[in-house]
Parts: C-alpha cells; sequence; structure tokens
C-alpha cells in the first residue's frame, strides 16, 4: 500500500499538530482514504487526565462511527431530552431524541474517555504519533511547510494540518496563525464540575439561560455535568465557596426540577469567548478545530465543528490528487465548504449568548415568545434540533 511504504521512507503526505480529537480524527480519516499522516503532540503519551466534559452531537458519533472509534468509547451517556428556560420569565422549550427520529440528541462523555479511545485507534491502525514533541515554528513556501519541533528534526509535507486547539495565535506558531479575524469577550467564565441531584437525571439535559449567562446540566453517568456560566468576577467567587454553599447557590440559580443539588465534586473555571480564525493560514498550513474557531459552549457547538473540519478536510483530501494535496486551489475549495457550517454555528452561539444574557424587558418577553414557538411548532422544533445535530446544513 502507498501510505505504508511512505510511512517507512519517513514521507509524510500530510503532518498534524496536535493529538486532541479533532487531530487525531483528521489523521484517521485521512488513513481511511488512502493518506499517510504524522501527528506531532506536545504532551506526553501518558500525560495527566483532563477533567473537561465534552458534548458530542449524534452527527459526530456517526463520523466516530465510520472511523471504527464509536464502540470502543466506555462511559457514554446519551441525552434523550432536553429541557430549555430563562430565569424569571415565561416561555420554556423541550426537545426530545423521538421528535427528531434519531436514538439520541446527544452524548455526554469526558474529553479524557474520548482521547483515549482515539489514542488506542491511532496505534491500532499504525498511524506515526511522536508524543512529548511541541511544534515550535511552521516555515512553508508555494511547494511544501516544514515543522520545527522544539528538539528533533525538522519535518516537511506537502500540508500541514493546525489541529493544536487554538494555542498557536498567542505561541511560536504565530507566523501560521494571525490573531483572530473577529474575536468576542463575552465577560464570561465558566464553572465546570459535576454534580450529583436528588432525583436521577433520566438522560434529560437543561439548558437554562438567566442574564448572568447560561448554565447548562448535562447527564453523564450517575450525577450531571454542570457548565455554569458567569461575569469572570462571579464565576471566580461561586468557584471558590465551599461545598454546602455552591450547592445553595446552584439550588437558587436553577431552581428544583431536579430536587436539591447534594454533591459536587471540585471546580474548574475556563474563560469563554468567540475566536474566529479561520481555516487559512499561511501556503501549505490549514487550521482546523479550536485552531480555527473557539465557541462558547452554549449550544454544543465548538467541538462538534471541529469534528466535521476534519472529517471534511480529509474526505476532500481523498478526492484531490497527490500533486494537488495542500495546493492554494485545495485549501481555498476547503474553506469554501467549510464556510455555510462554521458561520453558522459561530453566528447562533453568538447569538444565543448576546440575546439570552441580558435582563432587557422588550427582548425577555421576545425570548420567551421564541421559546414558545420551539415548544409548540413541531416543524421549528425538528428544523433546529437538525442543526444542531448535524450543522448548518441540517
Ligand atoms: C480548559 C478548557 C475546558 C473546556 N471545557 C469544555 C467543556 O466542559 N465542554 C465542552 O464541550 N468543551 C469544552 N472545551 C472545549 C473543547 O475542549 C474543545 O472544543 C475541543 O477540545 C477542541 O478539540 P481540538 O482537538 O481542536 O483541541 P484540543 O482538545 O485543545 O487539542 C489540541 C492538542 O494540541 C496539542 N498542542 C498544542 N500546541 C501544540 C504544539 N505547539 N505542538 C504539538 N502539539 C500541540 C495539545 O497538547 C492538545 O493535545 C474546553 C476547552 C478548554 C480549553
Amino acid at each position: 500500500m502507498d501510505e505504508r511504504m511512505n510511512a517507512q521512507k519517513g514521507i509524510n503526505d500530510v503532518l498534524i499538530v496536535g493529538a486532541g480529537p479533532v487531530g487525531a480524527v483528521c489523521a484517521l480519516a485521512l488513513q481511511q482514504q488512502g493518506i499517510a499522516a504524522r501527528v506531532l503532540e506536545a504532551q506526553p503519551a501518558d500525560a495527566r487526565v483532563d477533567t473537561r466534559t465534552l458534548a458530542l452531537s449524534y452527527g459526530s458519533r456517526l463520523i466516530l462511527d465510520r472511523l471504527g472509534v464509536w464502540d470502543k468509547i466506555e462511559a457514554v451517556t446519551p441525552i434523550t431530552r432536553i429541557h430549555i428556560s430563562q430565569r424569571g420569565a415565561l416561555g420554556m422549550a423541550r426537545l426530545s431524541a423521538e421528535e427528531v427520529k434519531v436514538p439520541a440528541l446527544g452524548y455526554v462523555l469526558p474529553y479524557a474517555t474520548l482521547t483515549a479511545a482515539l489514542k488506542q485507534a491511532l496505534a491500532d491502525a499504525a498511524i506515526a504519533v511522536d508524543y512529548g514533541v511541541a511544534v515550535a515554528r511552521i516555515e512553508s513556501d508555494a511547494t511544501c511547510a516544514t515543522l520545527h519541533p522544539e528538539a528533533g528534526e525538522a519535518l516537511t509535507a506537502p500540508l500541514v494540518v493546525v489541529a493544536d486547539g487554538g494555542r498557536s495565535g498567542k505561541g511560536p506558531l504565530a507566523p501560521a496563525a494571525p490573531g483572530p479575524k473577529f474575536a468576542r469577550d463575552y465577560d464570561q467564565t465558566a464553572v465546570v464540575c459535576e454534580v450529583q441531584t436528588e432525583l436521577p437525571h433520566a438522560n434529560q439535559a437543561y439548558e437554562r439561560f438567566t442574564p448572568e449567562g447560561p448554565a447548562a446540566l448535562l447527564p453523564s453517568g450517575n450525577r450531571y455535568a454542570l457548565v455554569w456560566s458567569a461575569s469572570d468576577a462571579d464565576a471566580q467567587r461561586i468557584a471558590a465557596l465551599p461545598d454546602a454553599a455552591f450547592l445553595d447557590a446552584l439550588y437558587r440559580h436553577f431552581g428544583g426540577r431536579q430536587g436539591r443539588f447534594v454533591a459536587a465534586s471540585p471546580r474548574k473555571t475556563f474563560p469563554l469567548k468567540l475566536a474566529y480564525t479561520g481555516s487559512e493560514a499561511s501556503d501549505r498550513v490549514v487550521r482546523i478545530g479550536n485552531a480555527a474557531q473557539t465557541l462558547h459552549p452554549v449550544a454544543g457547538q465548538g467541538f462538534n465543528i471541529g469534528l466535521r473540519d476534519a472529517w471534511e478536510l480529509a474526505n476532500l483530501c481523498g478526492d484531490t490528487s497527490r500533486e494537488a494535496l495542500g495546493s492554494p486551489a485545495m485549501l481555498a475549495a476547503y474553506a469554501r465548504g467549510r464556510r455555510l457550517d462554521v458561520m453558522g454555528g459561530v453566528g447562533f452561539t453568538d447569538f444565543l449568548v448576546r440575546v439570552f444574557s441580558n435582563d432587557i424587558a422588550p427582548l425577555r418577553h421576545a425570548r420567551g415568545l421564541g421559546l414558545l414557538a420551539l415548544e409548540v411548532f413541531p416543524p421549528l422544533k425538528s428544523f433546529v434540533a437538525r442543526r444542531m445535530i448535524f450543522g448548518a446544513r441540517g
């Protein structure tokens, strides 16, 4: 096979920076297309376990299914119903998997579980991954791109995929990743942890909009993963509360639909912002996943768009001749093909954060009507749900 021979000779068609979920999916999907990829990952293979929780859409499940990874992921909790409400105002909507005719609206799983399954899949597929190798610099010209690791030999390929989670905009990869084309600081930080509620979750997720920011409860195992957005200062204060005070504050914020909150794991915070950098970098270099767009987690769009980036890029590479791999025409076709999905997700997420995170009376009433319309018009429900699941093309 072509790619095996190339790998033996140390020649790579594609080099990928970052073995996070997006970089790993890209490498696996490229291999399905018969294209050899080599991945460089800054963290060592036995890196400390990351505590993030991810919400995958049904569309992302289909991608992982096609790569043979889905069945190997343990500890996945399906979301079969979503309850959407706003605090202190009328209007609520409920979405169910049955109505949209899918087995689940989404799935919740620990980031560490997903990356472990992907790491195993990369090993099983004999894809070269250099762990503990941080890329310090990228150089490129019209014919190829070269990665310069902090230590070790430089590597060259006709196409470099940057899937570094967006770190490069600030760091030494900056020449290949200028600052974002647009960015918005929401003055919101997420407080994340796991909480135990009095009543079992029965696979129901909650999205609750409040003037300070949205809060989400995602069923995860026999607990809920909480993502509670608040102003930067408030979030630090909330995260530092002792357990009992934290659980009381959460009850006041969220209401009693799940009964009392009875236990919480240690709290972590992460800043929420919009940074749209886009896929276009320098010659022969393309950005995907969080490296191309970092979104507020309110609608669970960012991560799923990132997986679609990886999948679509690999398919396009498969449809491109070897000579044209990484060419300006190919990279322009990729950017064009992704625009609707990415901009749809960016626009929808930004709209939700800005329209719902305030207490302006006319907007409050309009939101209530919007939620009511979503609740009572099945076609609207299906339209919104399908776009959240499959992206802008529904
Ligand atoms: C702190 C934090 C908490 C989050 N919590 C949630 C959450 O609760 N729910 C949710 O849905 N989403 C959450 N997100 C977003 C979610 O993690 C991302 O959408 C998702 O991980 C994007 O995948 P990715 O592969 O593009 O990037 P990442 O998962 O960030 O992976 C990037 C990889 O690239 C590697 N890398 C970086 N720089 C280099 C380099 N120079 N050379 C080589 N390798 C490099 C990194 O080590 C990493 O393994 C969170 C993000 C952050 C930063």
